[in-house]
């Protein structure tokens, strides 16, 4: 019988998601006549916007003409996403990164789940606790961790807990790691780092020959123009930093899947005997290899998203999301709970109430009113007592969520 990868086994049965699932079944066939809300997994709701539909339809097209048909494109994007990439979402905003430092690719979770793949196993990770948990199991997948110990942390992570008390922004730590994930606006907490916050990981990068990878997906729900929305806004950011951005959230591309990270060609690792390599052409070695491209209609549609039409289309849903955020955070606040993020960022995190235990909390919230969540304790340790509801949902769902958990007590 073949091996299996025993580093697999290591991680903890029952993904947070399918656990949620097992429950909200449950209820729901002890309650066939309940309406259950769903504002747990964060995955968007509205459709596709007509001007990348337009673009999406057209490509579809093209593809069944002779002249227009595309067959295996650049595994790393067309020219013409990434020249709107380039200039729309970096040099309009002062930041320099070119066309062979971007790689297209179909998503920001297989992206920042497969960049481990290019650094050594002896690398020591430090990672935000509550995290989003592709960073820390594809490590643990990787063999980069020992086994997980009964309070959740896994042997050799580096555990950086975001909790109130730090505003869940916290320090870089005081010894030495080599590789450190950041995510802002962050899922879960729905918090954004400040260019000053950023600026002390960039010097800690610097100072401890430290890679930053570096997760906006949901920079497009940043409102506040003082807050940076990419890390190489941050000077330095350039020779340390990774960044990750995706279509999914901000242009609704879930179910279409169109993303990509950018590797400046100044981001070095080193070999064992101390020569250094570009991180740029590891990257592109192993996209190149394990990637043939996304579909050209999706290209197609995704540059869409840049058109004038398309700014505005996909802007009034980002507004859409976020006004349900301040009336999910006012409504929560409201009834006495306090309640975090969902300002910049699509979901709100807020403390259970009566200290109660993330998954009590989520049974009683079913129980009670129907509504689902995400319980903080899936996503780390430190995001025990804490809870995440999302603002993916449509407005008559969000106030009946709102309605029904004002009325309730705990
Ligand atoms: C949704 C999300 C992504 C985007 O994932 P895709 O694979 O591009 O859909 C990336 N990072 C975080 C933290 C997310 O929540």
């Amino acid at each position: 019988m073949a091996r299996i990868n025993e580093n697999y086994l290591k991680l903890k049965a029952g993904y947070l998601f399918p656990e949620i699932g097992r429950r909200v079944g449950a209820f729901q066939k002890a309650n066939p006549d309940a309406t259950v809300i769903k504002l747990g997994i964060g995955d968007v709701t509205e459709p596709l916007v007509p001007a990348i539909i337009e673009a999406f339809r057209a490509g579809v097209e093209e593809m069944s003409t002779k002249q227009g048909f595309h067959g295996y494109g650049p595994e790393q994007g067309y020219g013409f996403l990434l020249d709107l990439i380039r200039e729309k979402d970096y040099e309009a905003r002062g930041v320099k990164v070119e066309n062979d430092e971007i790689f297209v690719s179909d998503g920001s979770k297989c992206d920042s789940g497969n960049i481990q793949e290019i650094f050594g196993l002896d690398n020591v990770v430090a990672l935000a606790d509550p995290v989003y948990p592709v960073y820390l199991d594809t490590n643990v997948m990787a063999g980069r961790t020992g086994e997980v110990d009964a309070a959740g942390h896994y042997a050799g992570i580096v555990y950086m807990p975001a909790v109130a008390e730090n505003a869940f922004n916290p320090e870089p730590p005081e010894g030495h790691v080599d590789l450190i994930y950041l995510c802002s606006p962050n899922n879960p907490t729905g918090t954004v780092s400040t260019k000053e916050q950023l600026a002390r990981w960039v010097e800690y990068a610097k100072k401890n020959d430290a890679v930053i990878l570096f997760d906006a997906a949901y920079e497009g729900f940043i409102s506040d123009p003082s807050l940076p929305r990419s890390i190489y806004e941050v000077e330095g950011a350039r020779d340390v930093a990774i960044e990750f951005r995706s279509f999914s959230k901000s242009a609704g591309f879930t179910g279409t899947r169109c993303a990509f990270t950018v590797v400046p060609k100044t981001v070095m690792g080193k070999t064992a005997s101390g020569d250094e390599v570009s991180l740029n052409s590891l990257w592109n070695r192993r996209h190149t290899t394990k990637f043939n491209g996304v579909s050209f209609p999706v290209q197609k549609a995704a540059a869409a998203a840049y058109s004038p039409e398309g700014r505005r289309q996909t802007g009034e849903i980002v507004k859409f999301y976020m006004e349900n955020a301040r009336l999910i955070r006012e409504g929560l606040s409201a009834t006495g709970l306090e309640v975090f993020g969902g300002e910049n960022a699509p979901y709100i995190w807020f403390r259970t109430p009566a200290r109660m235990g993330s998954w009590d909390f989520f049974d009683q919230l079913l129980q009670k009113t129907q509504v689902v969540g995400t319980p903080g304790s899936g996503f780390g340790p430190s995001g025990e007592g804490y809870f995440r509801l999302s603002a993916f949902n449509s407005r008559e769902n969000v106030e009946e969520a709102l309605s029904r958990i004002t009325k309730a007590s705990w």
